[in-house]
């Protein structure tokens, strides 16, 4: 298959007072990851880093009021859409429950669909995704790119992030939030003072994935019910766009209603 060169191969939105929104539009949907760049005071935080297809790091720094500053990063969890990049970056947190993952990746490593399990693709199928062509992007980050040179690299945390901890930039402070389900080591991040959740892969305004590899639907429950306990304003999910506590009573509605029959 020929595939185009991208023009561009991330894309990035303001969405809220000092965050980024960046993707990888050319990354089938199923894989298209959401990744915040948080500018903070003291630092800033980019939380999940994308498939990893090109460096990241160089077109993030364009992004920043000050690219000398420290960044951390942050991993929602470890799926590879989601952790392409850590390895570009000096500090690395994650949930214990993923920390051995995001050292040594175990699960898809591939852009292409035939080296995904045949369980998977149905299973991201049934959830509402569009089909999987060959190939999982439709555009090469540059000429002579070959997808089958791609790797999903991955790297040691150098710190962890669990229930109850904290990330300071100073004038925005998130509170982790252990919200297992999607997978096992899944944390939203939330920032109290206002009411903003970044939510992960644990709930977004799409087809959520809860039957898989280490995935729990009763641990998803679970999630949902501390989630319904917060107090939000505005939630930007592991992908699709933003959405509002309205919306994710809806969202849990739905796929609770599917789980419990
Ligand atoms: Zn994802
Ligand atoms: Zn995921």
């Amino acid at each position: 298959m020929k595939l185009p060169v991208a023009e561009n191969w991330f894309t990035a939105r303001e969405v809220g007072p000092d965050v980024t929104l960046i993707l990888e539009p050319h990354v089938h949907v199923l894989e298209q990851a959401n990744m915040f760049l948080v500018q903070g005071r003291d630092r800033d935080m980019i939380l999940d880093t994308g498939m990893g297809i090109v460096p990241l790091r160089p077109y993030l720094d364009t992004l920043r009021r000050d690219p000398g500053k420290e960044i951390i990063c942050v991993s929602s969890h470890t799926h590879i859409d989601h952790i392409g990049g850590v390895q570009e970056f000096d500090v690395r947190l994650v949930h214990p429950a993923e920390a051995e993952e995001m050292a040594a990746p175990s699960g898809l490593n591939s852009l292409y669909r035939d080296d995904m399990p045949a369980r998977l693709i149905q299973t991201f199928l049934d959830a509402g995704y569009p089909p999987l062509d060959e190939v999982l992007i439709d555009a090469l980050p540059h000429a002579g790119y070959d997808p089958r040179s791609y790797v999903l690299r991955g790297a040691p945390a150098t710190g962890l992030l669990q229930e109850g901890d904290s990330v300071d930039l100073g004038d925005h402070v998130y509170e982790i939030l252990h919200l297992p389900g999607h997978s096992p080591g899944g944390i939203g991040l939330l920032e109290r003072a206002t009411g903003v959740l970044f939510g992960g892969d644990a709930i977004y305004d799409g087809p959520l994935i809860y039957d898989g590899p280490g995935m729990s639907v009763p641990d998803y429950l679970g999630t949902f019910a501390k989630l319904r306990a917060l107090e939000l304003t505005l939630i930007h999910g592991g992908h699709d766009p933003s959405f509002g506590p309205e919306r994710l009573g809806e969202i849990m509605d739905h796929y609770e209603a599917i789980w419990r029959g």
